[in-house]
């Protein structure tokens, strides 16, 4: 196990080859060391010195050669005082629920990620900021309370033991949750471009491929002018049948040019562009044009 060169950038470890290397941000004037440790040990195996002259600002860095990441964990000492790394992954010595713990003594270190976390294929939803309602959840403070009835409090695995026992209590509402898109949303229809949830939105009825890289960009906006100029609102009702049918039968549309409300039925026209269009049919029966 040797010190060689590293790089500045990312902070935290990196691994690469036989090559381990460590960048974190140190104010200048203060000392700063690399500790590594045996796993399971408290005393530190090996120290390394971060000397500022060898950072690039204030990012110090170094890399060790040879070091098996199976055997060791690691730490840095800035000015004196041992410090978990910022953008450590994993913790060796999981503390106990509620116990401080006293990184001074080495009993909390950082471990070297090994494996990396699968997304499965998850990506940021690249949701419409006005569709957005955000929840955040106090993990610790969800599951604390012996009320919660979790066996692994205060970890994200007791978060999950509670949404387990929240699915079981309300399994019989999952008849009406059958109605409701990925999304939560209710579902109005099926995508004509590619088959996804229709859902309804604030200002649109739009597809739930919207969230797709690419996006599938259909929409139906509810203040689209062709509606806005007859005076009728694009409603769900409308929505659900142009989707259906690419055709809806609409009563009281307005003639701007006659000054009279008609019946007609409005066709969508979808040549896949930005917008919908739309054209009248109208019924022979009445001869209202
Ligand atoms: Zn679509």
């Amino acid at each position: 196990m040797k010190k060689v060169e590293g790089y500045p950038q990312p902070l935290g470890v990196t691994i690469k080859q036989d090559k381990v290397n460590f960048a974190v941000s140190v104010s200048s004037g203060k000392k700063c060391e690399l500790l590594l440790y045996r796993a399971g040990k408290t005393e530190p195996a090996q120290v390394y010195e971060m000397p500022e002259e060898e950072g690039l600002g204030e990012i110090r860095f170094l890399a060790v050669e040879g070091l098996d990441v199976q055997k060791y964990e690691y730490n840095f000492r800035i000015n004196e005082k041992v410090v978990l790394d910022p953008y450590v992954r994993e913790l060796a010595r999981t503390r106990k629920f509620g116990e401080v713990p006293d990184a001074d003594l080495h009993r909390v270190r950082g471990r070297f990620p090994t494996s990396f976390y699968d997304w499965e294929g998850d990506h940021i939803l690249k949701l419409p900021f006005e569709e957005v309602v955000a929840y955040s959840l106090h993990v610790r403070g969800f599951t604390k309370h012996s009320s919660s009835g979790v066996k692994q409090k205060g970890t994200f695995a007791g978060i999950v033991e509670m949404l387990r026992g929240l699915v079981r209590g309300y399994a019989n509402v999952s008849v009406a949750s059958s109605a409701l898109s990925r999304s939560g949303r209710t579902v109005m229809g099926k995508c004509p471009r590619c088959g996804k949830d229709v859902v309804e939105g604030k200002k649109s009825f739009f597809c739930e491929g919207y969230y797709d890289t690419p996006p599938c960009g259909f929409a139906l906006w509810k203040n689209n002018r062709f509606f806005a100029s007859k005076r009728k609102e694009l409603t769900r009702k409308i929505t659900a049948a142009l989707l259906r049918d690419s055709r809806a039968h609409v009563t009281n549309l307005f003639s701007e040019r006659k000054g009279v409300f008609y019946d007609a039925t409005v066709v969508m026209v979808d040549d896949g562009g930005k917008y919908v269009r739309f054209e009248l049919e109208f019924d022979k029966r009445k001869g209202a044009k």
